[in-house]
C-alpha cells in the first residue's frame, strides 16, 4: 500500500493510529529524533498560504491526517488514507507507552494554570512516565532559554501544545540542536488535559462530528470552519 497521500502538497503517511505509535516507539528506542505533526485542512490551506509553514511542514518526518475533512480530501482525490489520527488520541497512547516504558517526557505550551492542572492529571492517570519539565507556551518564540531546558531535560517524547502554526515553527527552528527526541505539536490538548475543554463524547466522535460538537461548545471557533469549503473547493480543482 501506498504510505504517503498528497493532499495540496502536504503528504501525509497512510497508516493508523496503532501502526503510528509503533513506529514512534521504535524510534524512541533507536534515539531516532522524529518531527511529527497532526494537520487537519486549516493546517493544510494556512501551509498553502504561508511558503515558510509549508516548508516546515515538508521538514516533518510524518504528517498524520487529523480531522474528518483530510479523509474525505483523500477520498476524493481516490487515495483513501486509512484512518484518521486525531492529535490528542496519539498524545493519549503515546503517554501510556510512556508510562510503561518510564520515558522521559517534556510538555511545552498553554497557559500557566492550564499546563500546571495537566501535568497533575496526567500523571495521576500515568504515574511511571518520567515527566522531566514543563513551561508555559507564552514566551517569544525566539527565545533560547526554553529550548535550552528542554535539551538540558533529555527528553525522549516533547509535547508542543502552542497551536499552529507556532508549535511546528517552534519545533523545525529549534530541532536541529537536538540529539534525541520525538517532537509533536498537539494543539489545544493541555486545555482537555487540564479540563477546561471538553472532548465530544465518544458518540459524536464515532460519527465524525467532534467539529460540530467543538463549534457547539466553542461558538467563536466559527470563523475556523470557513476553511473546510475552501480546502474542499481546492481539493476538487487538483482533482479536475
Ligand atoms: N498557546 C500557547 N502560546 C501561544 C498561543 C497559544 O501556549 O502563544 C496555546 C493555547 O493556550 C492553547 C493552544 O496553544 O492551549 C492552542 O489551542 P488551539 O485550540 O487554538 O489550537 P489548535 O488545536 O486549533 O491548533
Amino acid at each position: 500500500m501506498d504510505k504517503k497521500v498528497n493532499i495540496l502538497d502536504i503528504e501525509f503517511h497512510n497508516t493508523t493510529k496503532e501502526e503510528m505509535t509503533n513506529i514512534l516507539v521504535e524510534r524512541i528506542e533507536a534515539d531516532e529524533k522524529t518531527f511529527v505533526v497532526t494537520a487537519n485542512p486549516e493546517i493544510v490551506m494556512y501551509a498553502n498560504e504561508h511558503h515558510d509553514y509549508r516548508q516546515t511542514l515538508q521538514a516533518a518526518d510524518y504528517i498524520v491526517p487529523d480531522g474528518i475533512g483530510i479523509i474525505i480530501g483523500a477520498k476524493l482525490l481516490k487515495q483513501p488514507l486509512q484512518e484518521r489520527i486525531a492529535g490528542f488520541d496519539l498524545m493519549k497512547d503515546l503517554l501510556h507507552v510512556a508510562h510503561e516504558k518510564s520515558l522521559r517526557v517534556f510538555f511545552l505550551g498553554a497557559k500557566k494554570h492550564v499546563i500546571v492542572k495537566a501535568i497533575d492529571n496526567i500523571s495521576k492517570q500515568y504515574p511511571n512516565m518520567n515527566i522531566v519539565g514543563y513551561h508555559h507556551g507564552y514566551f517569544d518564540l525566539i527565545d533560547e532559554s526554553v529550548r535550552d531546558m528542554v535539551k538540558a531535560a533529555n527528553p525522549d517524547l516533547v509535547f508542543v501544545a502552542l497551536g499552529y502554526p507556532k508549535q511546528e515553527l517552534w519545533i523545525r527552528g529549534n530541532l536541529p540542536i537536538f540529539e534525541k527526541g520525538v517532537f509533536m505539536g498537539v494543539g489545544g490538548s493541555f486545555d482537555v488535559w487540564a479540563g477546561e475543554v471538553k472532548r465530544a463524547p465518544v458518540f459524536w466522535r464515532k460519527l465524525n462530528l467532534e467539529w460540530l460538537y467543538r463549534l457547539i461548545k466553542q461558538p467563536s471557533r466559527w470563523k475556523r470552519m470557513l476553511f473546510l469549503p475552501r480546502f474542499i473547493f481546492n481539493v476538487m480543482k487538483k482533482r479536475a
